[in-house]
Order: C-alpha cells, then sequence, then structure tokens
C-alpha cells in the first residue's frame, strides 16, 4: 500500500489535503479550524461522497444529490433587513418583506453558532458578473459539499492567481440551511429564513437545503447594486451572433425556456438565467447553467444531456441503484429535478461571457390558455406593458381534478428577485433599448391548439424555428396582422413553421371557446395591470389587450 513516502511528491495523503487552506473565518465569528477553501470538483466529490450517505456518482459522471425536504425556492420565507439607507429604494410587499437589523442579527447568530458545531466547513470564493468593471466578490460558507460544489460550478471560478489575490469579499452568504429558524424569532412563519442585509452585504440561509436560493440570492444582490450604478440586471438567457458578437436576450419565468432555447447550436452561449445590461454591453453574472432535467433526452437537448458529466451536479434525480442511470422521466422526488454545469461544458459557450448590446429583446412566456400566438412583434410600448406585465401560466396539478391554467404575472419576468420597484427595470430597459433599437417579441412557449387538456405544448423544434427567423433578421421582413385581442403584430409566414400555427385561433376547432378564452385572459392582464398603472405611461397603458 503506498505510504506518504512512497507517494510522488505531489500526491498529498487525504490528511495533507485536508489541512487548513489559509481561510480565516474568526473575524465572522466561526471559530472551527478545518476550513476547506475552493476545493476541486474531484475533492468535492469525495467529500460529498464521504460526508452525505446520500450523495452518489451518476453513470455519466456528475455527482447526485439531494437537498431534502426542500426541492425548490421558499420565496414566502425571504426577508430584508429595513435600514434607514436602502428603505426609500426597495419594494416592500410580498416580495421583499421587512425585518429589523435585531432579527437579521439573530438569525446570523443562530447560523453562525451551528456552523460552529461542524467539525468541518467549506469556502467558495468566485466572482459574480463576467465584466469586471462590474465584478462582485462573492464568498459562501457552508457545511455541505455538494453546496460548494454547486456553487463552486455556479459562480465563475477564480484562477489560482486570482484566488490568492481575493481580498476581502463584497458579499457573503452563511449556509447553515440543515439548521431551521426558530419560528418564535420576530418575523418568522416557517422554519425557513433566507435574510439579507443589502448594508451588510450578507445573507443567511436557515432551514433549507435547495442550492438555488444561495444562486437567486446572489442574483438579488445584483438586482439592488447593478441598477444603482445605472446597470440593468435581468432574469434572461442570452446568446450573441457568431459573426457579429452582438447579442439577443430570452426573458421568461420558470420553465418558459431560457436555459433551454439558449442552448442553440447556431449561435454562442453567453448565459442561460441572469445577466446585465451595461453601457459596455451585456455580461453573464454566472459561472455556470442550471437546467431543468425533467423529461431532459439526448435527442431533444443534446448540449444540455451531454453537460452532465463529471463535475456537475444533479439534484433530486431519481437513479437505478445498480447501474446509476438517472431516470429523467422519474418525477417521484420532484418535478423541479435540476442540473448544474459550467458554462463551459456546452460547446458554443464563449468565454468571457460578454457580448455586444442586443439587437433582439424575446420576451418568453409559457401561455397554457393557448390563446398567444408562437410569435409576435412588440412595440417599444407593448414591450414595456408585457415587461411589466410578465405573464406565463401554470399547468394546474392533479389535485382535486382542477384542469384550468392558471395564469401567473411576475414584473419584470423575475418579480421574486426584483429589489426596485418594477418601473426602476422597466425604464432601464426602455431607455437601452432605444439607444441600442433592439427590437421585441414575444414568443409562446405553451400551448397550441386549444387550451392545456385540449391543444399540446408547442413543438420544441418549431419554437427553435421562431427564434432562428428572429435572429436571421427573417421574421422582421415578414408581413404581419394584428392580434384582434392583444393588438400586436402578429407574423403571418416563418420559415420551416407551418403558416397556420402562427394564428392560434386556426388551430382551435373550437372557435367560439378560442375567443372566450382569449377574452378571459385579456381581463386578467388588465386588472393585473391596474397595480403598475399610476407609474406607467399614457401610451404604455394604452398598449395593453385592445378588445
Ligand atoms: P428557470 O428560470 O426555472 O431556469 P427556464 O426558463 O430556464 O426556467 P427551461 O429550463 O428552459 O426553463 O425549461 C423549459 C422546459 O420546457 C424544458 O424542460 C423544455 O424541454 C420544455 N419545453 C417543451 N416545449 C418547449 C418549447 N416549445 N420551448 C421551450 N421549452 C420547451
Ligand atoms: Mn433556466
Amino acid at each position: 500500500m503506498a505510504t506518504a513516502e512512497t507517494l510522488p511528491k505531489k500526491q498529498r495523503t487525504a490528511k495533507e489535503a485536508a489541512q487548513p487552506s489559509g481561510c480565516d473565518l474568526k473575524p465572522y465569528g466561526i471559530t472551527v479550524e478545518d476550513v476547506q477553501r475552493n476545493l476541486s470538483p474531484a475533492a468535492l466529490y469525495m467529500e460529498a461522497i464521504k460526508g452525505d450517505v446520500q450523495c452518489t456518482i451518476a453513470d455519466k459522471g456528475a455527482l447526485i444529490a439531494f437537498s431534502g425536504a426542500k426541492t425548490g425556492r421558499s420565496p414566502t420565507d425571504k426577508r430584508v433587513v429595513e435600514h434607514p439607507n436602502s428603505k426609500d429604494e426597495v419594494w416592500w410587499g410580498s416580495v421583499n418583506v421587512p425585518i429589523d437589523e435585531e432579527t437579521f442579527e439573530t438569525n446570523r447568530e443562530r447560523a453562525i453558532d451551528y456552523l460552529n458545531t461542524r467539525s468541518r466547513l467549506y469556502v467558495v470564493d468566485a466572482f459574480a458578473g463576467w465584466d469586471e468593471a462590474y465584478r462582485a466578490k462573492i464568498r459562501v460558507i457552508c457545511t455541505r459539499a455538494y453546496h460548494a460544489l454547486f456553487m463552486h460550478t455556479m459562480l465563475i471560478r477564480p484562477t489560482r492567481e486570482e484566488l490568492s489575490q481575493f481580498g476581502t469579499p463584497d458579499v457573503v452568504i452563511y449556509n447553515a440551511g440543515e439548521f431551521p429558524a426558530n419560528r418564535r424569532t420576530k418575523g418568522m412563519t416557517s422554519k425557513t429564513s433566507v435574510d439579507l442585509s443589502l448594508e451588510r452585504k450578507e445573507f443567511v440561509i436557515l432551514g433549507t437545503e435547495y442550492a438555488g436560493e444561495m444562486k437567486k440570492g446572489v442574483f438579488t444582490m445584483m438586482n439592488y447594486f447593478g441598477p444603482k450604478r445605472g446597470v440593468l440586471s435581468m432574469h434572461c438567457s442570452a446568446t450573441a451572433d457568431k459573426k457579429t458578437g452582438l447579442s439577443s436576450l430570452l426573458f421568461g419565468l420558470s420553465g418558459t425556456g431560457k436555459t433551454t432555447l439558449s442552448a442553440d447550436p447556431n449561435r454562442l452561449l453567453i448565459g442561460d438565467d441572469e445577466h446585465c445590461w451595461s453601457d459596455r454591453g451585456i455580461f453573464n453574472i454566472e459561472g455556470g447553467c442550471y437546467a431543468k432535467a425533467i423529461d431532459l433526452t439526448p435527442e431533444a437537448e443534446p448540449e444540455i444531456f451531454q453537460a452532465l458529466r463529471f463535475g456537475a451536479v444533479l439534484e433530486n434525480v431519481v437513479y437505478d441503484p445498480d447501474t446509476h442511470q438517472v431516470d429523467f422521466h422519474d418525477t417521484s422526488i420532484t418535478q423541479n429535478t435540476r442540473g448544474a454545469y459550467p458554462i463551459e461544458f456546452i460547446r458554443n459557450a464563449k468565454i468571457p461571457c460578454v457580448a455586444g448590446h442586443p439587437t433582439d429583446v424575446i420576451f418568453l412566456t409559457c401561455d397554457a390558455f393557448g390563446v398567444i400566438p408562437p410569435v409576435s412583434k412588440l412595440t417599444p410600448a407593448q414591450a414595456m406593458y408585457h415587461f411589466i406585465s410578465g405573464y406565463t401560466a401554470k399547468v394546474a396539478g392533479t389535485e382535486m381534478g382542477v384542469t384550468e391554467p392558471q395564469a401567473t404575472f411576475s414584473p419584470c419576468f423575475g418579480g421574486p428577485f426584483l429589489v426596485w420597484r418594477p418601473a426602476k427595470y422597466a425604464e432601464l430597459l426602455a431607455a437601452k433599448m432605444q439607444q441600442h433599437k433592439a427590437n421585441a417579441w414575444l414568443v409562446n412557449t405553451g400551448w397550441s391548439g386549444g387550451a392545456h387538456g385540449t391543444g399540446a405544448r408547442m413543438k420544441l423544434k418549431l419554437t427553435r424555428a421562431i427564434i432562428n427567423a428572429i435572429h436571421s433578421g427573417e421574421l422582421a421582413k415578414s408581413e404581419s396582422k394584428p392580434d384582434p385581442v392583444f393588438g400586436f403584430a402578429v407574423p403571418t409566414g416563418c420559415p420551416e413553421v407551418p403558416a397556420d400555427i402562427l394564428t392560434p385561433r386556426n388551430t382551435w376547432a373550437d372557435k367560439a371557446s378560442y375567443d372566450a378564452t382569449a377574452k378571459k385572459l385579456a381581463g386578467l392582464f388588465r386588472s393585473n395591470f391596474e397595480k403598475y398603472a399610476d407609474r406607467a405611461s399614457a401610451e404604455v397603458k394604452a398598449a395593453g389587450p385592445t378588445a
């Protein structure tokens, strides 16, 4: 057997490799001696498998991990410190629920006390924002190697030299998600609490091990500090033209296709979820992608499928105990199975993940009512109306036989992550789109031929053809007709898409039912927009449904 003496010099023993790697957490009140900073994916695999009975390796090499009871974000448990410096800037309400500084300190101390009970901690020091002018240094302190690998994957990985000069982080995440919040703490309504302090630039996680909380926490910080400097932060994916280097943005709520459609062999991938638009162009905030894994197949999504290999993290998936082959159709743990992979695992990724100003801004919606056309061209006022509305629909669950789709409106297609009022982001977007003459489009990746239950989800192949036609400029040249209910211009032809599906009414067998459903959805748009009407210009207010 190899001993320390017989091993080649470079090959350290596990004990040596486990020595503290020079990260002093005492300034945070963390006294744990064994702190592992920026371990490699291979080392984190070893740690995860040793330290966590459930973690394992998939047949294709991804680390399989489980997030426990929470398999999605906990938006109602998010809290933001109400502080005199930022009090007037924050959009208070159900998205940003205030807590006082004392409560934040209580939860922070609770997290630190828990971290101090651990024999080993992991630290990930990495960046958010590919444009060095706007880059933030993020420090993650966590107890699970799976969480460390997740953030190593999702943040921008520093070079060895950048790491040695990392210095003081801008943002610190205390992830004590294995330990609950105390429900008797003021302002707590459950055992889960995700608390942000914009002043301390810190956030504390208690009572949820869903890794996406960390990623979206970083995004929320960027959503505060970006607009403060005139930089628009956006919940969108981005691709770039291979020749011009100019970009295109795909906005959309969860499940609308940002990640899927950005893995586009014809384009360079800039990022799949979070970007900023500055005077210098656009940049990705992240160093990785986080794809939905439900029903993933190598045929429909080859790029994403091949990226889920060694170095990637697969969350809450079911696998065969003998072969470790993953069953992407099995949703017995959750519908929200996910895979995180470094962006360079996508062959067309452009590194660094920055690109020129957008030529096209595309809003994705998954309309389960089946009345929004597969593609529409928007005027600047319509673009603002739809950006502020942020419409998509959820297919109701099977409970109690409910089959009606449910409309969801989430401003800026990212309501849960906004810090300022929606109008702040909308004004920045309008100004930038006008300055750079970006075209605006609304693309329905949802139902066609009828609502959910009667029709079917738009074929991915057709949506890809529509996106291609936007990027090639074909669709801008196409003739169009105004939608009788929503008013936007609906192209009458698109390469590689049957013309009859472009007008949804054509695809419904029951025209009266189409008319009633379209009217109903228009009404939902109108009543939702009322909350924003006092801040919107007359032009934008008039850009909603026309019938
Ligand atoms: P999140 O914000 O949660 O990351 P997302 O916008 O990135 O969500 P995707 O991960 O791209 O959403 O999910 C879209 C899902 O819908 C994928 O599972 C994809 O296979 C499926 N899908 C089916 N039809 C289409 C279509 N026509 N266009 C886009 N996606 C489709
Ligand atoms: Mn996504």
